[in-house]
C-alpha cells in the first residue's frame, strides 16, 4: 500500500467491517523505531482490496445478501501472511492468504467457504459429503493401492499425467468422493470438495469473475486429449478422467453438488 493510498484503504477497511463484518489487519502503514518511521508498504495493493472487496460483495449476493453473510460466516479478520506453499488457508472467523501473491476472486471464495464450514463445526463439509454418496475410508484406499486402482506412485502424487491421484478413494485423505467434482487431487478431502463446490457454484454460467475459471474446469475433459495442457497448465489424461468429472452434457448444474450448495444457501439443507 503506496502512502498515496492509505486514506482510500482506511475508509474501505471501514467499510469491510460495517457491510460484511470483516476485519483487515494491516500490514502497511507508518513504521516504527526499526524501520526508522519510513513508510512500510505491506503486501496489500490497493486493487486487492477493491477484489477482495468485489468479491464478498458477489458472495453475499449469492448468498442472499449481506445479513446472511454476516450469520453465516459470523465475521472473519483476514490477513496476508507468510503460510509456505499454498495460496490461503481459513480456520473458523480467519482468513489468510498468502503475501506471496495477489489474492484472486476464486482463493477468496474458496477461502471464505472455509470459514463457513469451520463456523458450522466443518458440518457443512460432512454433510456435502454425504449428500454427495462419499466417504472417506484409509482402509479401502490402500486396499485399492494395493490391488493396482491408483493413479499415483506407491508414496502419492508423482509429477506426471495419470499419476497425480485424482481417482475416487486415491488421495492423502482416502477420501472417496461420490457423483461428480470439478477435480480432485492428492490433498483432496471432504473440506477441499466443499470450498471448491462453493467457488464452482458461485461461478457457474453466471457471467462474473469466477464464471471463466468455473468454466475451464469443466470443458477441459470434454476439450483436451490425453497428455494435453490444459487452460491452467496442467498436463493430464483429461480424456481418462472425463467419466469421474465431467457433468452429463457438461452441465454442471446438473450435478449433486451444484444442488447441494443451492440447497444449503436456501436454507433447505437440515442438519442432524
Ligand atoms: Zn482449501
Amino acid at each position: 500500500m503506496k502512502v498515496l493510498d492509505s486514506h482510500f484503504a482506511s475508509e474501505k477497511l471501514n467499510q469491510f467491517k460495517s457491510d460484511f463484518q470483516v476485519e483487515i489487519v494491516p500490514d502497511w502503514g507508518k513504521g516504527d523505531r526499526k524501520s526508522s518511521g519510513n513508510w512500510q508498504t505491506g503486501s496489500w495493493a490497493r486493487d486487492e482490496l477493491d477484489v477482495l472487496y468485489d468479491t464478498i460483495c458477489l458472495f453475499a449476493e449469492i448468498m442472499g445478501g449481506n445479513g446472511k453473510l454476516i450469520q453465516q460466516l459470523g465475521g472473519i479478520t483476514v490477513q496476508k501472511t507468510d503460510i509456505g506453499s499454498h495460496g490461503g488457508e481459513a480456520y473458523a472467523h480467519q482468513v489468510r492468504f498468502s503475501k506471496n501473491g495477489p489474492v484472486s476472486p476464486w482463493t477468496i471464495v474458496h477461502e471464505c467457504a472455509h470459514a463457513w464450514d469451520a463456523n458450522y463445526g466443518w458440518k457443512l463439509s460432512r454433510e456435502l459429503e454425504r449428500y454427495t454418496y462419499g466417504f472417506t475410508s484409509l482402509f479401502l484406499s490402500r486396499l485399492k493401492k494395493r490391488l493396482g486402482f491408483w493413479d499415483a506412485g506407491p508414496n502419492g502424487k508423482e509429477n506426471a499425467p495419470g499419476r497425480q491421484g485424482r481417482r475416487p478413494g486415491c488421495n492423502h485423505a482416502g477420501y472417496f468422493y461420490g457423483d461428480k467434482p470439478s477435480g480432485s487431487s492428492w490433498l483432496f478431502d471432504r473440506r477441499e470438495d466443499f470450498a471448491e463446490a462453493v467457488a464452482m457454484y458461485v461461478g457457474w454460467e453466471r457471467g462474473n469473475t469466477l464464471s471463466d475459471h468455473a468454466r475451464k474446469r469443466i470443458v477441459r475433459y470434454a476439450n483436451f486429449k490425453n497428455g494435453e495442457k490444459d487452460d491452467f497448465g496442467v498436463v493430464d489424461n483429461w480424456e481418462d478422467y472425463a467419466r469421474y468429472f465431467y457433468p452429463a452434457g457438461g452441465d454442471y448444474t446438473k450435478t449433486r453438488r451444484w444442488k447441494f450448495v443451492d440447497e444449503l444457501i436456501q436454507g433447505k439443507i437440515i442438519f442432524k
